[in-house]
């Protein structure tokens, strides 16, 4: 099969929808990453999806809607501090957890009872998801396992021969896939840290909320036990604090090793001035790091052998960000 990336335009988005409504896969760019999109009333369509990316079955996918209109037709309880929620961040990069309404395939719960509804902010995907007339459920459409795809170029080196469009040729503007939050629970719980941050939770509700869970025998969001947004290459994590322990790590690779620094800020960049090693600044502040994250670590793993990144502070984005590099590393914590 032919890959073939257009722009959003009248067309492109007419030829997506109607391929969606006859049960095929479509790549999609969103605010947050590029999405690989099915009918989610359509198990069959949305297992396709799973088969494209490598995804074990088990970790649920993103029910993408053109409005928040459209959230009471696939979740059957919206509780009433959700609805606070929805006014004030949706569309946007967050994905609520709601009960689901039978209509919504296990296929794309993970047979769950609990159903995540999202609304992107970018207009574009929203008149790509009215146009298909029905809820497009959509994962990050990258390879299972690799870090998300930020732009159409990303997708195609993910996915080229396996779906018919990728929709949307420029980047995705906040770079990081959206807060997951579970409003089955009060108060609810964060079980992804994303582009709406806990701060701007907690000040709309007025409560604090405890952090996301860390990897455990028994997650709560089924895809977080999974490893996730890695490179193909070693990826070294330091958290904000350990630049001593990155340089100890550095030396140990050794010139050979092909090794270079990613740094969150240009403030950063400058505690590694001073050594022999290529030091690439993600971005000037966390906000445009968090945009090229994904983009540098593609990039970076066909030039370089080995990578280590010191993780931002840990509040707002940067916790997002974070919570990225952690999984990405595989273990490699320094
Ligand atoms: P992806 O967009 O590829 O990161 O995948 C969607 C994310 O949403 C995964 O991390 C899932 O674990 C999470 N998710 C989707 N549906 C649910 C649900 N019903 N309950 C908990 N987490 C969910
Ligand atoms: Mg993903």
């Amino acid at each position: 099969m032919e890959t073939r990336v257009k722009p959003y335009n009248k067309e492109s988005i007419a030829e997506g929808a109607e391929i969606i409504r006859r049960g095929g896969v479509v790549a999609f760019r969103t605010e947050t990453v590029y999405g690989l999109g099915a009918n989610a009333y359509d198990a069959a369509a949305v297992r396709q999806i799973f088969r494209a990316k490598g995804r074990p079955s088990d970790n649920p996918l993103i029910v993408h809607l053109p409005s928040v209109g459209g959230i009471e037709t696939v979740a059957r309880e919206v509780p009433d501090y959700a609805g606070i929620l929805i006014d004030r961040f949706m569309p946007g990069p967050l994905s609520l957890v709601l009960k689901k309404r039978p209509l919504i395939p296990d296929a794309v719960t993970a047979g769950l009872d609990t159903v995540a509804v999202r609304v992107p902010a970018d207009a574009a995907a929203r008149e790509f998801i009215a146009a298909a007339g029905v809820p497009v459920a959509a994962p990050s459409a990258n390879l299972s396992g690799r870090p998300s795809p930020t732009a159409a170029a990303h997708v195609l080196a993910d996915m080229n021969g396996k779906i018919p469009l990728i929709l949307g040729e420029e980047l995705a503007v906040v770079g990081l896939e959206s807060t997951v939050l579970d409003c089955t629970v009060y108060p609810p719980q964060i079980l992804r840290e994303g582009g709406i941050t806990r701060e701007q939770i907690e000040a709309a509700l007025g409560i604090t909320l405890s952090g996301a869970e860390k990897n455990s025998d028994k997650p709560r969001a089924p895809g977080m036990k999974y490893k996730h947004y890695a490179p193909n290459i070693p990826l070294y994590y330091a958290a904000n604090g350990r630049e001593t322990a990155l340089i100890d790590k550095l030396e140990e690779i050794g010139a050979d090793g092909g090794a270079a620094v990613i740094v969150l800020t240009r403030a950063a960049a400058e505690l590694f001035c001073e050594l022999d090693c290529d030091v690439l600044i993600a971005g000037e502040g966390l906000k445009e790091s968090a945009r090229n994250l994904y983009s540098v670590l593609r990039s970076a793993e066909k030039i370089f052998e080995n990578l280590l990144v010191l993780g931002a502070p840990d509040d707002g984005i940067g916790r997002a960000i974070n919570n990225r590099l952690e999984k990405a590393c595989g273990g490699n914590l320094l």
